[in-house]
């Protein structure tokens, strides 16, 4: 249902949906939102209230960090009470990374914080960025009869489908589908209408606040191994200095080198508190440290399993967790429980 009193707040972070390319050396570059504007003229046609915010220098997202993610979050706790909803445009790069992190960093939501960008920039005629914006826009102040709104999570829009923002990944760095949820299915399907899968979208209690977290703690490294990966290339890795977690990028149904200098420098990590997480790098399914006799014996060794949460996902827990000075064992259970809806456990 569409209120006409409806407001939105598009937070304009950069991303390719606002890049030209430079006249000379024909890379793109951002530019500002005022001229990113002029290219959506629909903008002015739809029926409610947009206003904008945007980073001072729109960014590149390879450029996106820890602080930028607490200056957006703040952006939304500023105006949490003024809009319906919430869009972030946002290159695709990161996008994964930052709706992860912002689904951990607000807590108990009950309004829709849709990320969206596209492959192509805003004038281009093919342009994605368009569609990509508009539907967003609209997800973001559909609400039901009562007045709530449909979505209330952080969510990635993308082509044609809302999916929940942190089981995302980006899988194509040409195709207009460039993000997917190979481990949640997607929440809504944008066609001639948008089909809301009611079911799959997380709740909290009504009239409950939204908590805002800002605290992260970066000390914190991915490790994907690989056939012939060196032992002192990964001695090095667990010796970075203050290291409090280690993501383990693992192959399959979660398993790794059963080699004993490889155990062995697990097996120290763990015993000097560092958490080691156990992601797959595999796209879809889950780590079942019980299914091979590899991963048992991480597990054996206090390796934690991250299950099917995406690699995006277990970074930005951790630095989440670790940010909020938790302990190791307090983090090692946190990281078995869905604060986000991130992870599927039975
Ligand atoms: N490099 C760009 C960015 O992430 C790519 C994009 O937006 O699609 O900002």
């Amino acid at each position: 249902m569409l209120d006409h009193n409806a407001s939105v707040l598009l937070i304009y972070t950069g991303g390719t949906i606002g890049m030209i390319e430079d006249e000379v050396t024909g890379a793109l570059k951002s530019f500002d939102f005022q001229r990113l504007r002029q290219y959506v003229p629909e903008l002015n046609r739809l029926k409610f209230n947009i206003d904008t915010i945007q980073f001072e220098i729109p960014i590149d997202s390879s450029d996106m960090n820890p602080d930028k993610w607490k200056k957006i979050v703040r952006i939304i706790e500023e105006h949490y009470d003024q809009y319906d909803g919430f869009v972030i445009l946002h290159g695709t790069d990161t996008m994964a990374y930052s709706a992860a992190a912002i689904s951990f960093m607000i807590e108990n939501l009950t309004k829709p914080v849709i990320l969206t960008g596209s492959q192509l920039p805003i004038g281009k005629i093919r342009t994605d960025g368009k569609e990509n914006l508009i539907t967003a826009l609209e997800i973001a102040v559909d609400k039901d009869r009562d007045g709530n709104s449909f979505v209330s999570e952080v969510c990635i829009f993308f082509q044609n489908l809302l999916l929940r923002g942190n089981r995302t990944t980006k899988v194509n760095a040409a195709n207009f589908r460039a993000f997917n949820s190979f481990n949640y299915p997607a929440m809504a399907e944008a066609g001639t209408y948008i089909k809301y899968r009611h079911d799959l979208i997380r709740r909290v209690e009504k009239n409950v606040r939204p908590e805002f977290h800002y605290l992260l703690d970066t000390n914190i490294v991915t490790v994907r191994i690989f056939p012939g990966i060196m032992p002192q290339t990964v001695k090095a890795m667990f010796a970075i200095p203050n290291l409090k977690g280690v993501i383990l990028e693992t192959y399959g149904s979660g398993n790794a080198p059963t080699e004993i200098w490889f155990l062995d420098i697990i097996r120290e990590a763990v015993k000097k508190g560092i958490v080691v997480v156990n992601v797959t790098q595999c796209a879809s399914g889950s780590v079942e440290m019980d299914r091979y006799e590899s991963g048992q014996t991480l597990r054996d060794i206090g390796v934690v399993s991250g299950y099917d949460m995406t690699a995006e996902a277990a970074i930005a827990k951790l630095m989440f967790l670790f940010g909020h000075g938790l302990e190791p064992k307090q983090v090692k259970w946190y990281v078995n429980l869905s604060l986000a809806g991130e992870i599927t456990i039975d």
